[in-house]
């Protein structure tokens, strides 16, 4: 029997998964300089978070979630995204009585989709995300978007735009919906069977239809920009003020309306402006979802965050020709030669952690020859070698790997020795 990791899926192994701890400590460092804190919540939640948060007419509620009945016959889902647990929690831990508002938090961690699987796109994927709950101030938007392209920038990427849209309040895009309806409601024969069940339960997800994004009726379609009230429009020109005032460009499309239904004002996405990214561009997603927190049960509480994958970070880290500083080297390599040279090498080893130093030695019981090797794969800058004569003269010999010099040293004085040699 062959087993095979599953379809979506990936192992992240040794050779890249210190790009990923790469990535999270960019994260870690970036959300601690706007003081947004790590919020963990399952893996999986009633099925029922989702299909009232996210929309029973998305994509994601209707194809995507891994649903199962758990042994006591309740509907599971493994989480498709991060925002209705995250908003789910801040409700059911009463974080709006916290005292200090908007309450910032980010999450980082597997989310599942059953997706066809293409580059970019996987049933299994890591997703980082913040939400800033319980403030309704303009700036906050820009803090967020801000915040995502650091986290591009410390990444090392340079292509990428953003673009902004907004979806205004419910009175804005109910008259949109109602244009939408007249417009698209003459010809929708020659849309999708999707589409054609969206007119009627959700028209503005026709806008986001990948089947039908090239018919000549999206073009012409009705624009919810000409659709915003005054209030909309008068929050979305302060977002946009906010960000010129620090100088954040974006561009603006009006037919951006994201995939989740409970987006509302300021909706963005980044995307990758590399060549040769491929077919899926956005990066990262978010917006606006005020009236999340009452729609599960809470008190009002304005709210907006976004959601970007891992694996398109470095997607497009890969797409730019860039890549992260090397993995941190070995410091220090010990060969032994024989049995006695092994037991005082692994002391030593243990030492040399102990004092902080990276190390590691040969358990294969190799030729020296060939733990010379290990040595020089691994980048280490020096190398302790230990045989007979070392055993009973209480010394090792040290060898600087950068210049090839040899110098034996007396037990006693290694750490100092060494901590000389490695500056
Ligand atoms: P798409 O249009 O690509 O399907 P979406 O609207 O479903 O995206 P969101 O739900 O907004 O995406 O998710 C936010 C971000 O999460 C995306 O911008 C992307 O970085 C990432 N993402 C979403 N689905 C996947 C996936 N299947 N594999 C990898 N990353 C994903
Ligand atoms: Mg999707």
């Amino acid at each position: 029997m062959n087993f095979k990791v599953p379809r979506g899926t990936q192992d992240i192994l040794p050779s890249e998964s210190w790009k990923w701890q790469q990535v999270e400590s960019i994260i870690r460092d970036v959300c601690d300089n706007y003081r947004y804190k790590e919020i963990r919540t399952p893996i999986f939640e009633q099925t029922e978070l989702f299909q009232r948060t996210v929309g029973d007419t998305t994509d994601i509620v209707t194809k995507e979630m891994y649903t199962f009945t758990d042994r006591g016959n309740r509907s599971m889902t493994l989480r498709p995204e991060g925002t209705a647990p995250v908003v789910r929690s801040f409700v059911e831990n009463k974080m709006f009585g916290y005292p200090d508002q908007p309450v910032k938090l980010y999450y980082q961690g597997p989310m599942f989709r059953y997706e066809r699987q293409q580059a970019g796109r996987y049933r299994q994927f890591v997703q980082f995300g913040v939400e800033a709950i319980g403030s309704a101030d303009p700036a906050i938007d820009a803090e967020v978007i801000a915040l995502a392209l650091d986290v591009y920038k410390r990444s090392g990427l340079t292509d990428v735009k953003l673009v902004l849209n907004s979806l205004g309040d419910s009175e804005s895009r109910n008259a949109h919906r109602d244009a939408l309806v007249a417009h698209f409601t003459p010809q929708i024969g020659e849309l999708c069977s999707d589409c054609q069940s969206r007119l009627e339960k959700n028209p503005l997800r026709i806008l986001d239809c990948k089947v039908d994004r090239e018919h000549p009726l999206m073009e012409t379609a009705p624009s919810l920009s000409d659709y915003l009230n005054e209030q909309s429009a008068s929050y979305f020109e302060k977002v946009k003020g906010y960000l010129d005032d620090v100088g954040i460009s974006y561009e603006l499309d009006p037919n951006l309306v994201r995939g989740l239904d409970y987006y509302n004002h300021t909706a963005f996405e980044i995307m990758s402006t590399a060549a040769g990214f491929g077919a899926i561009t956005t990066l990262c997603g978010g917006g606006r979802y005020n009236g999340l927190a009452e729609e599960i049960g809470g008190p009002s509480a304005p709210g907006i965050g976004f959601g970007m994958s891992i694996e398109r970070l470095l997607l497009a880290l890969e797409a730019e020709g860039k890549s992260f500083t090397q993995e941190r080297e070995l410091e220090v390599y010990i060969v032994t030669l024989d049995e006695k040279a092994h037991r005082k090498g692994f002391k030593l080893l243990n030492e040399l952690r102990n004092a902080g130093v990276r190390a590691d030695m040969d358990y294969m019981d190799r030729k020296m020859k060939a733990q010379m090797k290990s040595a020089d794969r691994f980048n280490a800058k020096a190398v302790f070698v230990i045989g007979e004569d070392e055993v009973e003269g209480n010394t090792v010999q040290l060898k600087n790997m950068a210049d090839g010099s040899q110098e034996t040293i007396e037990d006693g004085a290694i750490i100092e020795k060494l901590k000389e040699q490695l500056k």
